[in-house]
């Protein structure tokens, strides 16, 4: 199935009432696709894996925001870091101390978000409140000593993979209150704004508590 222009279009329309940005998940999808995407006016692109990241950043007009959402490891970094818009995954201290290696060393200020463990499985990744605590003291609260290559910009979370929308529901609600709770505690002028959550299934569940950036694969894509 080839890109749904159509209901990115309309999609858009809807999105633009909320506030919410989008970004299309484009993973496993060949460029031909991606090209599509990018016609209909798509200008956010999120990818999970690196080394398919980079082909299709070589190939792709040069105004696109390439989003990372999977999940990063350190030895990678270096290969997205010249331009990579956003990091959505950053799940534990030692990576984001490792981007902050690399921005440095090409003299890049690396944008980042939190990931945030939400959901009850155990295998989905994110930081708990005490890792996530942790991090906000030593280098986001007033006092601390900030990366300088790194630019923490929010927070994202993946609700459990469920059919029960009350569950979905309660966990992008407590992840609004973290957010809302982190912000509170910046207390300075910051650009801790994003609040990256929702997919094809519970993006609807997901702005209504207060995401404003959804990251939509499969409904604009198709299955993969
Ligand atoms: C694949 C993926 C998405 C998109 O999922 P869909 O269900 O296809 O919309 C969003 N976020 C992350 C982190 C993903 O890995």
């Amino acid at each position: 199935m080839a890109f749904q222009t159509e209901k990115y279009l309309s999609l858009t329309q809807d999105l633009l009432k909320t506030k919410t940005h989008l970004v299309a998940v484009s993973k496993t999808k060949p460029i031909q696709d991606l090209e599509e995407a990018y016609k209909a006016g798509v200008r956010d692109f999120g990818e999970n894996y690196v080394q398919e990241l980079i082909q299709k950043e070589a190939l792709l007009p040069k105004d696109i925001h390439w989003h990372f959402i999977g999940h990063l490891q350190s030895n990678k970094i270096k290969m997205i870091a010249p331009f990579v818009y956003l990091i959505h995954g950053v799940d534990s201290e030692k990576l984001l101390i490792e981007i902050n290696k690399q921005g440095q060393k090409i003299n890049r200020k690396i944008k980042c978000l939190l990931q945030i463990h939400i959901a009850k499985e155990e295998t989905k990744f994110g930081l708990d409140q005490n890792e996530l605590n942790e991090i906000l003291q030593k280098y986001l609260l007033p006092n601390s000593s900030p990366l300088e290559f790194v630019e923490i910009c929010g927070l994202m979370g993946m609700a459990s993979f469920t059919v029960e929308d009350y569950i979905v529901d309660k966990e992008f609600n407590q992840l609004h209150q973290i957010f809302n709770e982190t912000k509170h505690k910046l207390n300075y002028p910051t650009n801790f704004n994003i609040l990256s959550m929702g997919m094809s299934n519970d993006y609807v569940i997901a702005i209504k508590n207060g995401s404003n950036l959804i990251r939509i694969g499969s409904a604009l894509f198709g299955e993969r």
